[in-house]
């Protein structure tokens, strides 16, 4: 089939797919961008300008776009028609995934349960937690501006009307700030009921917010003390995002369960893992009669995704991605911060860790048009009415940056690209 115009696909966006999701598209001006290709650090539209990619698919391009060496992988594992549904017989290549995870995760973080989505790895998360510490401790802490997904049962953590709609929800979970250690303390000791916690490393769509290596140090602790099982959602920040593969890293500490999702696709395809600590596991599925309990979904370790992922992984150590997450993260922030130094009343804070970092404005609808003035007069026309919405796009001339605000805060942009930035990409 041919490919649609993009005056078809406005009109079919709003009458097959989303008319919401069209109307938040012409806030951001992407409605009028119709991209062809993708490749490396950059999009590429359909008038062959190219738009450096400081977004990065909410954090899901890690190795960047289409990396020649995932499609060549992806295209011998077509050519030699190999095998894809792991469900029906012992999948190799889930194998060889699950075998690749549990050596990069710490301590015994081993037993691994394969998916497709960030949400779906978080489900297989709070569901081994739950079997783990039993019907007596049904209660899950949760962070205010938390984001773990929109399947229903991820819903009930996660802390936003912006999704929760009017959805029937589980009622019974605690809510604490992020980063709040004694309000935690206070939770523990205050109800028994409560026997999961279940946290992102650093928080993406609140606002890219990070809490200090002490406060992951403690909450092992009290973890430990309380019996309280801690989920660690890595799903935004973990495959090397933060300048180490999993974020909590950088406090030396272990969760109980943890989750991958986003970049472990390698940016082309659907891949998540949930990955549990044998004990915890063994808990929950350790008997031969939970074997259906626990099985995955049809397409959970599906085959050439699971190539992909492991791919990705090479692509990730070889190519150096996580140092460099940590070499370019480290001076976009420091130039970030300069700018912040020098503007404090436009920009109100800059922070986040690796190519994980947020850049916050003092007031978003008032300021940024301003600062953008002199971007703005030299706009593609055909773009500039857009702008008096929500900045998604700065396209200047035939040269183009990428961004986008944070979920929960649109006074946050968030800047979460490829691993493969270079220092020019940040200047
Ligand atoms: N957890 C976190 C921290 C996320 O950022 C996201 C996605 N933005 C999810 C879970 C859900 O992932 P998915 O959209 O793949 O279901």
């Amino acid at each position: 089939a041919k490919a649609m115009s993009l005056a078809d696909m406005n009109g079919l966006f709003k009458d097959h797919i989303n008319p919401g999701q069209l109307h938040f598209m012409k806030l951001l001006g992407f409605n009028k961008i119709k991209v062809e290709r993708a490749e490396g650090m950059y999009y590429i539209d359909q008038n062959g300008r190219k738009i450096l990619d400081f977004f990065g698919g909410f954090g899901s391009l890690a190795v960047g776009h289409n990396h020649p060496r995932l499609i060549a992988e992806r295209k011998a594992f077509q050519e030699e028609g190999r095998h894809e549904i792991a469900i029906a017989f012992m999948s190799q290549y889930a194998a060889a995934l699950a075998k690749n995870l549990a050596a990069i995760s710490p301590g015994d973080l081993d037993m691994v349960f394969l998916g497709s989505t960030g949400s779906e790895a978080m489900e297989a998360a709070i569901k081994v937690a739950e079997r783990a510490v039993g019907p007596k401790r049904p209660k899950i802490v949760y962070a205010e501006n938390s984001f773990h997904g929109k399947t229903k049962g991820v819903l009930s953590i996660t802390d936003s009307p912006l999704y929760r709609g009017e959805f029937r929800l589980v009622d019974r979970n605690v809510r604490v700030p992020f980063g709040d250690i004694d309000a935690i303390r206070n939770a523990f000791e205050s109800d028994p009921e409560i026997g999961v916690i279940v946290l992102e490393t650093i928080q993406g769509g609140g606002g890219i917010i990070t809490a200090p290596p002490e406060f992951w140090q403690e909450l092992r602790l009290l973890c430990d003390k309380h019996g309280v099982i801690w989920v660690a959602d890595e799903v935004q920040c973990g495959v090397g995002r933060s300048g180490r593969f999993y974020a909590f890293e950088h406090a030396g500490v272990v969760p109980d369960v943890t989750a991958l999702a986003k970049s472990l696709g390698g940016g082309k395809t659907a891949m998540a893992a949930m990955i549990a600590r044998r004990e915890i596991y063994m808990k929950a599925y350790g008997s031969p009669k939970t074997a259906m309990i626990h099985a995955q979904a049809t397409f959970g370790g599906i085959g050439e995704a699971c190539i992909t992922a492991i791919e990705a992984l090479n692509i990730l150590y070889d190519e150096n991605l996580i140092e460099n997450s940590a070499v370019q993260g480290a001076y976009l922030l420091s130039r970030l911060q300069a700018l912040q130094a020098k503007y404090p009343k436009i920009i109100k804070e800059v922070r986040g860790q690796g190519l994980m970092i947020g850049l916050e404005f003092q007031d978003f609808s008032q300021t940024l048009p301003l600062v953008l003035r002199p971007v703005v007069s030299v706009l593609d026309d055909k773009l500039k009415g857009s702008l008096s919405g929500f900045i998604g796009a700065l396209l200047l001339r035939d040269y183009a940056t990428l961004v986008a605000f944070t979920e929960y805060n649109r006074n946050v942009i968030r800047l979460e690209p490829p691993l493969i930035c270079g220092r020019e990409h940040v200047d």
